[in-house]
């Protein structure tokens, strides 16, 4: 299997690979981009069918934090970390000990988070080896701590820009979301969702984390092959990417895409097939940057809490600008998100 001519390799700096045989640690970091600043992106542990998959993620999942990176504003370039999970390797705190190392090994080029499989107590682990690391328990009224909260309300503002677009719509009462994935994220999300009114459809593979959000709330429960294609105004995927797809486009029913997930577009070409079908597309990078902006706070220690979600609230102005842009242009979301991002990497550099 090539690296250089991987479908892709986007010009990124490096690539790494680590290994530690007393835990079983195996990580791939990439580092997209530093032009606008040290590379950062969370952490993925997951389990890969092999090790190409592993590399094709963390590709895909750098370039997407250089973009997401870019367009929030932040000094930060791209990158991202993959953990191989297996049996051999179970979670602990010396197996994110020995990737505190690795991430220390860098140097600074990139600066690690939680991201899906890992937790703030992962990223404490984290911490004993590295200052290169962010989402760790914080004081009050300070930034830090989990982004996932973070990342949720900017969905939630992300999703009230698209139903202003899209459905003429100033409030969510009412307005149907599917919510695919009721992880960290999803959860959150659910909160805001339920407490402005919208109904709520969800779905995940884990029973204990459905449990979670219908003891608090009513949801309607929805199977995991079927909640791409419910009957909703909108679809909010929070769990993995590569959904959207020549094959799953034709069969949405929602107006409009705007969740959390990375990578929702399985390629660039799947934006302009839901545009064609009328389907209002929030780039993924761009909605979801509000746990990167906390994790941004956090490290550069600049940030309030308050500064914090004022900055995640702005999310809806770059989303309303890039859906009127897009409808004005006769252009798909993600074309015109992806041109801001490269003209802004350009300008920094
Ligand atoms: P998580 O692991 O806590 O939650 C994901 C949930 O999706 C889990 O409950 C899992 O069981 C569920 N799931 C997996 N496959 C599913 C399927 N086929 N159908 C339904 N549910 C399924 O992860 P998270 O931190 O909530 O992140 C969710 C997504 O948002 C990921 O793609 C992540 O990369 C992205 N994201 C997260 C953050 C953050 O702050 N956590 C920031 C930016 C982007």
């Amino acid at each position: 299997m090539g690296v250089f001519n991987h479908a892709e390799f986007d010009n990124h700096e490096s690539l790494h690979f680590f290994q530690d045989q007393a835990t079983g640690l195996k990580a791939i970091i990439a580092v997209h981009s530093t032009a606008l600043g040290p590379a950062a992106g969370g952490t993925r542990r997951w389990t890969y069918a092999s090790d190409a998959d592993a590399i094709k993620d963390v590709l895909r999942l750098s370039r997407g934090m250089t973009y997401k990176n870019a367009v929030a504003g932040l000094r930060f370039g791209g990158g991202k970390a993959v953990i191989l999970a297996d049996d051999k390797s179970p979670k602990s705190p010396e197996l994110f000990r020995a990737f505190g190392r690795a991430v220390n090994s860098l140097g600074g080029r990139y600066v690690t988070a939680e991201d899906v499989g890992c937790s703030v107590d992962d990223m404490r682990s984290v911490r004993e080896e590295t200052e290169f690391v962010s989402g760790l328990p914080h004081s009050e009224g300070d930034a830090g701590g989990d982004p996932s909260p973070w990342t949720a309300l900017g969905c939630y503002e992300g999703i009230l820009a698209a139903i202003k677009v899209r459905l003429d719509r100033d409030s969510l009462d009412g307005v149907s979301v599917a919510v695919q994935g009721v992880g960290h994220v999803g959860l959150f999300l659910c909160r805001l969702l339920h407490e402005a009114g919208a109904k709520l459809l969800i779905s995940d593979v884990n029973r204990d984390n459905i449990k979670m959000v219908t003891d608090e709330m009513p949801a309607t429960v929805v199977p995991p092959a079927e909640l791409l294609f419910a009957d909703a105004d909108v679809l909010a995927p929070c769990a993995l990417g590569n959904i959207l797809t020549s094959t799953t486009i034709p069969k949405i029913k929602a107006k409009i895409i705007a969740g959390a997930a990375n990578n929702q577009l399985a390629t660039a070409r799947d934006g302009a097939r839901l545009a064609k079908r009328d389907i209002l597309y929030a780039p993924d990078y761009v909605i979801n940057a509000g746990g990167i902006i906390s994790v941004a706070g956090e490290y550069y220690g600049t940030s309030s809490e308050e500064q914090v979600r004022a900055d995640v609230g702005r999310i809806k102005d770059r989303l309303q600008e890039i859906f009127e842009a897009a409808r004005a242009n006769g252009r798909p979301t993600n074309d015109l998100a992806d041109e801001l991002a490269r003209n802004l990497v350009a300008a920094g550099r």
